[in-house]
């Protein structure tokens, strides 16, 4: 039996639409609020934010949503993108599990964002937007929208964690060579980010202060817009193109998932792969089991609250309902920056609740184990953030072979980790330890949620 078996689609199989799961929830989820007056929000409160399209799809209740022309010409450059069969990890597992999972590195950027980054830059660049802002992390989401600020011709501005500025400069090189201006946030550009550096200068910053800093600069100018990576409807919504094409895959493989995995940090690339397949189930076909697997140090979905925040710490953009540690929550400074954010996606938030997914948590060091097993097995070295999902999927492979049970898993491999080699040296050094949040700082993050009538 061969060892190596890859499921590839041709371009023509390419899904022409993304797919909404607004249509099919059993019940809606909770109206978007204005922080002031705590009505519903409307499209006008978010046009200095947004374009319009984006904003109709956040709203939409359309199952498909027709992929523009000029983004699936980008999308060419790698998608279709692979999906692999686990063969050396499931033998070295001697787990009786098929594993597949679907890779999202090949993108030009390494991660899932392009697939989002190239379809708001395409609306942003229709509305006659020149300017973008937004925040990044890790860096994977600056790069992907520096890459598509580049093909549309937008100027963008990042605001970057200062803990990952600092940790990974060759992030902060690529988003350069796309034509990207960085500034490290807390940074003193913003009325809010002199604030934050006034009162803790050594600030290591959070995706929460960046936003606050992106959303200030963009609400300032008419031709400025701005641009977020993940949590939002339309942005899971941009995503979904993984699931739909895993969903080719897998048939094409003669399989079909008993459980869907991916790691997530504000839902988006979990959503992506998880949604066409819970709609599915919505829609009377079958129901895998759906996991979300999440950091340990920053544990929305498994400690967070349920309840109305804001998305950012400096309280300017609207209150969403979601599992949140609160807004003024910092997020100890572990490696897979891209999963340190206080809230998770509304609809993830939405859909947790009816209890149509679950949710684990895992801790930094078992995580990079299974990431250095997965890349002694598959060639594949992941980013930290896919390493949540290969160390949930494992977990799911061992219960199989305990159970006796051959089920088949599927995960999402959101990224490559060529740009955290820092973090994986200082997992070999034994360097690397379990962060872990201030419980007394969690407490008064949730005890200062903003109080919203029922
Ligand atoms: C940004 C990122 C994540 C986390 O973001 P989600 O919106 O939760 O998907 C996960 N993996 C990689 C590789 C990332 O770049």
């Amino acid at each position: 039996m061969s060892l190596q078996t890859k499921y590839l689609l041709n371009e023509s199989q390419m899904p022409k639409f993304w797919y909404n799961i607004q249509a099919d929830l059993p019940s809606p989820a909770p109206a978007v609020l204005h922080p002031g007056t705590l009505q519903p929000v409307g499209p006008d409160d978010l046009a200095p934010l947004f374009p319009m399209e984006l904003i109709m799809q956040e709203v939409s209740t359309e199952r498909e949503i027709e992929i523009p022309e000029p983004v699936r010409d980008v999308y060419r450059a790698w998608r279709p993108a692979p999906l692999y069969r686990a063969h050396r990890l499931e033998k070295a597992l001697g787990t009786p599990a098929k594993i597949f999972y679907k890779y999202e590195g090949v993108s030009p950027a390494g991660s899932h964002k392009p697939n989002t980054a190239v379809a708001q830059a395409f609306y942003h660049k229709k509305a006659g937007v020149k300017r973008l802002t937004t925040e990044t992390g890790a860096g994977q989401w600056g790069t992907a929208l520096s890459y598509a600020g580049a093909l549309f011709g937008l100027q963008v501005e990042i605001y970057q964690v200062r803990v990952s500025y600092d940790q990974k400069p060759y992030r902060r090189a690529v988003m350069e060579t796309y034509g990207a201006r960085c500034v490290a946030s807390p940074s003193n550009e913003t009325v809010y980010g002199r604030s934050v550096l006034a009162k803790t200068p050594d600030h290591p910053g959070s995706l929460g202060i960046a936003i606050s800093e992106a959303v200030e600069m963009a609400v300032q100018r008419e031709d400025t817009k701005y641009a977020l990576g993940s949590v939002l409807n339309h942005v899971l919504l941009h995503q979904t193109i993984i699931g739909l094409e895993a969903m080719e895959q897998m048939q094409m493989a003669d399989a079909w998932p008993d459980v869907v995995l991916a790691c997530a940090g504000g839902g988006s690339n979990f959503a992506g792969l998880a949604f066409p397949f819970i709609g599915d189930g919505l829609r009377g076909g079958q129901k895998p089991r759906i996991v979300a697997v999440e950091p340990a140090a920053c544990p929305s979905l498994t400690r967070g609250k349920y309840a109305y925040d804001f998305g950012d710490t400096g309280r300017m953009t609207p209150l969403s309902k979601m599992h949140t540690l609160g807004s003024q929550f910092t997020p100890p400074g572990f490696h897979a920056g891209g999963l340190r954010y206080h809230g998770m996606a509304p609809l993830v938030s939405h859909l947790k609740e009816l209890g149509l997914l679950e949710a684990v948590a895992y801790n930094q060091v078992e995580c990079f184990e299974a990431g250095v097993l997965f890349a002694r097995n598959e060639g594949i070295v992941p980013a930290p953030e896919a390493n949540h999902a290969i160390k949930g999927a494992i977990e799911e492979a061992l219960r199989c072979k305990r159970e006796g049970k051959s089920e088949t898993i599927l995960f999402n491999l959101s990224g490559h980790g060529h740009f955290d080699m820092v973090a994986y040296q200082k997992y070999f050094a034994g360097e690397l330890s379990d962060e872990s949040y201030d419980e007394k700082e969690l407490a008064a993050s949730l005890a200062g949620l903003p109080s919203v009538p029922a």
